[in-house]
């Protein structure tokens, strides 16, 4: 399973506005260069309408010239004609060749009544005729005497000529031509051509027609046009009204802007003034704004992008800080919750759990060497348990010491046992950090999720209940859970909730102590007392100290608490001074993280104070367990309680590993033997208990030592026979009521006195 990735929703922030952009953009883009597009068409439309509508006034005169050249060159074929017939057949090609020179024409032939040419002055057209509707058979057909016609193609030659035809009395006709380009010439300043060409030279003119009333071109820039008909459609409406037309269009294949201005002479439309300007120029102007328009585009692209790259980059930054421990790197509480509501959801059916790896000791660790070293011990544990991190598992650091491993697709039972077992072997070396040399005590409490639904609280409050079952337990260094758990579970509420109000002073008579006797082995006599701790529930009845002095510990009120049974232990002795019992030591009882508060010692000598009780009346009972595994900053501390007279009790000796050899450098005073070394004495000669071994190392090594749970009148004959000094038990007196044991203690003084007076 793969850490999680910033979500596409971040992306989806930057990428909503830039299509948004891109979109207006666009738009806008367009409705600027169509209007862009427009002015320069109209503007072109002017100028091109401006141009040709010049030339159509030149073309008119043109026109007017050509007509008077035409009047001329008719008479000239007229003159020619008629010379010719006035001779008297036959005619030869020679005479014919001869008046033409003579008659400054370029074309005589003679047609017979059969409409063939019999003398020409080409001998090529020898024999030819004019098929059905050819223009010379159109004459031959008239009742016409004589026509002269306008230029048009010779069907033989292939040159542009003017030809004139005139009836020969009898019978046949004589057909006289001029070339086109000599009627060219007879017009002087009449060129079409000249004027085209003169119009293609302006600005971005590609093209310059002179088209007549029925499409065809009679003049144009680009000669291989000349005779085609125009077919294309815009064009050809635009030159069927009178109007001047101007607009952007399709001329022979080719997109122009097109201008059609009517060419008028005495007032009658003799054809169509048609030009055909390159769009180059907008077109250019067009690309560059559509250039300038994509760089612009492509610079809030850029930008958008970098500002979204370093808003991502800070959101990534933030996702980071919000979903990971900056100390381990690991993936948070926050991303495993969200992460497992996501995968719950996702993986209905499939097998998952859930471990929750405790580290016991990290607690006292941190308070003793300081959080820098706590820390360097975080890091080294969760870079131990990333190590065996596989696929399927996702590994998160819940809180402090705690890191849950969430597992999916694992065979069965034993596959989490195994991983179990996996990473507390991860911890059988110790830690070296900073030369300092530590073990760290690794549990797993686990829990399976199947089909029914389980919220995350509850898949970590049952993996956290399991874990206090491993704690408790000491066999195994996992445990499942099972639904009993939960029971306990809700205990430990109800407990954590009454010690809370115990603490705010709202439940004063729930909590209090007892006192149980510390009587002398000799003489019976009561030379203190341990204070004990005890809470009685509304809801649970009487609750052991073992059990809610684990949660204070756990929920942390052990040192609000603690000191309440400090305060409370003082006034008790106080109220002894006061009854005149000076000598009367009372034992309290100290968890050792009270000891490790950095304050404690300070608390104390002030709780004495305040109480106005002499220091050497008060003792303090330290569990072995704990101390050897801190011992120099301990030790410490119980010098320099000792140093202001508080006697320190080393309590439930032998159930911890002290080597004896320290024992002797401890700053203890008395040595209290644990009840599980009593309670298998059988007689007062045993020898199978080593409780007498004890005994008598303590004393070797200064110490006096109390006896636990003395419940037999054999235990007690067979410590007074080991010489032990103090006992404390049932057998004398259970733990009592502040009254009960003021009662006890008077009894046993009276008693003592009576013997001392015996
Ligand atoms: P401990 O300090 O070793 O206290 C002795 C325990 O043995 C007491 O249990 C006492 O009632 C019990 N006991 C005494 N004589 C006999 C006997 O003859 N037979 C049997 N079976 N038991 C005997 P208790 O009061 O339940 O306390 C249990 C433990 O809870 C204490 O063990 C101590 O570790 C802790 N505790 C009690 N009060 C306090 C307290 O005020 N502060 C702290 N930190 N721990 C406390
Ligand atoms: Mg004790
Ligand atoms: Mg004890």
């Amino acid at each position: 399973m793969n850490p999680r990735k910033l979500k596409i929703d971040n992306i989806k922030v930057y990428l909503l506005p830039l299509i948004g952009i891109t979109i207006v953009f666009g738009i806008m883009g367009s409705i600027m260069l169509y209007s862009l597009e427009e002015h320069f068409n109209d503007r072109a439309r002017e100028e091109y309408l401006n141009i040709a509508s010049g030339y159509s006034l030149s073309l008119s005169k043109a026109a007017e010239a050509e007509e008077v050249v035409n009047d001329l060159l008719a008479e000239k074929l007229s003159i020619a004609g008629n010379a010719v017939i006035r001779e008297v057949a036959p005619f030869d090609d020679e005479f014919l060749k001869r008046t033409a020179l003579l008659m400054e024409v370029d074309v005589i032939e003679i047609y017979n009544s059969d409409g063939v040419i019999i003398n020409a002055t080409n001998a090529d057209h020898l024999g030819w005729k004019a098929e059905k509707g050819h223009p010379v058979d159109n004459f031959f057909i008239s009742d016409l005497n004589s026509y002269v016609g306008g230029v048009r193609q010779d069907s033989i030659s292939k040159y542009y000529i003017k030809y004139g035809y005139f009836r020969m009395p009898l019978g046949g006709f004589v057909q006289v031509g001029v070339m086109a380009d000599k009627v060219g010439s007879f017009l002087g300043n009449f060129e079409m051509q000249k004027l085209l060409s003169e119009i293609e030279g302006t600005n971005e003119v590609r093209v310059a027609l002179f088209i007549d009333s029925e499409n065809r071109i009679i003049g144009s820039t680009n000669e291989d046009d000349v005779g085609n008909v125009i077919m294309d459609n815009e064009a050809i409406e635009a030159m069927q009204g009178d109007q001047e037309q101007g607009f952007v269009g399709h001329l022979f294949g080719e997109r122009l802007y097109q201008v059609f201005v009517p060419v008028y002479f005495e007032n009658q439309k003799i054809g169509t003034l048609g030009i055909g300007a390159s769009m180059s120029k907008t077109d250019e102007i067009i690309r560059r704004f559509s250039y300038m328009g994509l760089l612009i585009l492509f610079a809030i692209y850029m930008s958008a992008l970098l500002m979204g790259k370093l808003s991502y980059n800070k959101d990534k930054k933030f996702m980071k800080l919000a979903y990971h421990d900056s100390l381990t790197g690991l993936p948070n509480q926050v991303y495993l919750r969200e992460a497992l509501a996501e995968n719950l959801r996702k993986n209905k059916g499939k097998k998952k759990a859930l471990l929750l790896v405790n580290c016991d000791n990290f607690k006292i660790i941190n308070m003793i060497l300081g959080y820098d070293y706590g820390d360097e011990i975080l890091k080294e544990m969760g870079d131990k348990i990333k190590s065996i991190v596989e696929k399927d598992i996702m590994l998160f650091r819940l809180s402090a010491d705690r890191f849950v491993l969430y597992i999916e697709n694992y065979r069965d039972k034993s596959e989490l046992t195994e991983l179990s077992n996996r990473i507390t072997e991860l911890f059988i070396r110790p830690f070296r950090v900073k030369d300092t040399i530590k073990y760290l005590t690794i549990q797993v409490g686990i829990t399976e999720i199947g089909d029914e639904e389980k919220s995350i609280d509850q898949m970590l409050k049952e993996a956290s209940l399991s874990l206090s079952t491993v704690v408790e337990s000491k066999s195994e260094n996992y445990a499942f859970f099972d639904k009993n758990m939960d029971e306990r579970m809700q205990r430990k509420e109800v407990i954590e909730r009454e010690l809370r109000q115990v603490i705010q002073g709202k439940d004063e008579s729930a909590f209090y102590l007892e006192y149980q006797p510390l009587v002398t082995l000799k003489d019976r006599r009561i030379i203190g007392f341990e204070a004990l701790a005890r809470l009685r529930s509304k809801n649970l009845g009487m609750v052991s100290p073992v059990e809610f002095i684990g949660i204070a510990e756990h929920k942390h009120l052990i040192i609000p608490l603690g000191n309440i049974i400090l305060k409370r232990a003082c006034i008790f002795i106080r109220d002894l001074n006061l009854l005149g019992y000076d000598s009367i030591k009372v034992a309290v009882n100290i968890s050792v993280l009270q000891l490790l508060k950095d304050d404690f010692t300070d608390v104390v000598k002030n709780i004495i104070k305040e109480s106005g009780i002499n220091a050497s009346n008060l003792e303090l009972e330290i569990t072995e367990s704990v101390i050897f595994e801190n011992f120099d900053v301990i030790n410490e501390k119980l010098k320099e309680l000792k140093a202001v007279g508080i006697k320190i009790y080393l309590d439930d000796f032998g159930t911890g590993y002290s080597s004896l050899h320290r024992l002797k450098e401890l700053q203890v005073d008395t040595l209290k033997i644990d009840r599980s070394f009593i309670s298998h004495i059988r007689d007062e000669y045993d020898s199978t208990v080593i409780a007498r071994d004890i005994i008598s190392m303590a004393h070797r090594v200064g110490l006096t030592v109390v006896a636990e749970g003395v419940e037999l009148e054999s235990q007690k004959a067979y410590l007074l026979m080991n010489d032990c000094d103090i006992m404390q038990g049932y057998l004398f007196s259970h733990p009592l009521r502040e009254e009960d044991a003021i009662s006890i203690l008077r009894e046993n003084q009276d008693e003592g006195l009576l013997q001392h007076k015996r």
